[in-house]
């Protein structure tokens, strides 16, 4: 009997907030890849290129957009990633998530940081980690982080970066709309455990279905605990959602923890809308 195809569908390379490269994906062993970074393709067309196996790398994205109010993460498969029109508009909020960097920057400045752009000088999309990142790199830094028992990345962003923080900026995201219109693919809604209150927002996985055509629910993912897990493949059982998996991998050892079988690939493969 031949071996079920395995692989991983969600995972972020050094072209978004991850750390992993093409030659982690070379070296990790997988039959399959989605690079899902996030608001960019350019990790993926970047380790396209470099690809040394027969590792299949299924063109993937992870948008972060908004709904119903909520801050949403939606990630889109098998869409046309060479539509011109398409790569414009993601360089439009990459942009502007270029300039969000300088106004932290700013703030962070005088709030007595150093800071120094060229530390996140980078190709793809900058985050709140690749901000928190550059804060770190700078060892000046180490005795205003020490006095205000920063230890981590996640510890600078939850302190400054986050919603009604002193160096939160909000950022333009691409709306809904659009994602549908360039991604004529399948959709599938990130880690909703992570965004959204399980049971009084069921009604926004609902309405992105009914609107959106949202197709699947990530409902395995080391971003959900197990109750979480059971809850959400109920609720995709009932919505009539796919119920998903995905490691949402920053480092390498971290790919194919949560890995699919192929089969998953072969349905998402299907959906065109
Ligand atoms: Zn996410
Ligand atoms: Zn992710």
């Amino acid at each position: 009997m031949r071996r079920m195809k395995k692989g991983e569908l969600h995972l972020h390379t050094t072209y978004s907030d991850g750390h992993i490269t093409a030659e982690d994906i070379n070296n990790c062993g997988l039959d399959f890849i989605a690079i899902t970074d996030h608001d960019t393709v350019e990790g993926f067309l970047s380790v396209k290129e470099q690809l040394t196996n027969g590792l299949e790398l299924i063109p993937g994205i992870e948008f972060s957009t908004k709904h119903r109010g909520k801050g949403i993460h939606v990630l889109a498969y098998f869409f046309n990633y060479n539509n011109p029109e398409f790569l414009e508009e993601l360089e439009y909020y990459r942009q502007k998530r270029v300039n969000r960097a300088n106004k932290n920057f700013g703030i962070l400045h005088e709030l007595g940081y150093a800071v120094d752009y060229s530390k996140i000088n980078k190709n793809g999309t900058i985050g709140k980690p690749n901000i928190a990142d550059s804060i770190f790199a700078l060892p000046e830094n180490d005795e205003l982080l020490v006095k205000n028992r920063i230890n981590s990345v996640d510890d600078f962003i939850d302190l400054y970066l986050e919603k009604g923080k002193p160096a939160y900026v909000p950022v333009e995201k691409i709306p809904l709309e659009k994602i549908r219109h360039y991604c004529n693919g399948p959709l599938v809604l990130a880690h909703p455990a992570v965004d959204l209150d399980r049971g009084s927002d069921d009604w926004i996985i609902r309405d992105l279905r009914d609107k959106y055509d949202l197709r699947g629910l990530e409902v395995f993912t080391r971003r959900h605990n197990p109750e979480e897990t059971a809850y959400y493949y109920g609720l995709a059982r009932q919505l009539g959602l796919i119920p998903s998996r995905g490691s949402d991998a920053h480092h390498r050892e971290r790919i194919g923890l949560y890995a699919a079988d192929y089969s998953l690939v072969n349905e998402l493969r299907k959906i065109k809308v």
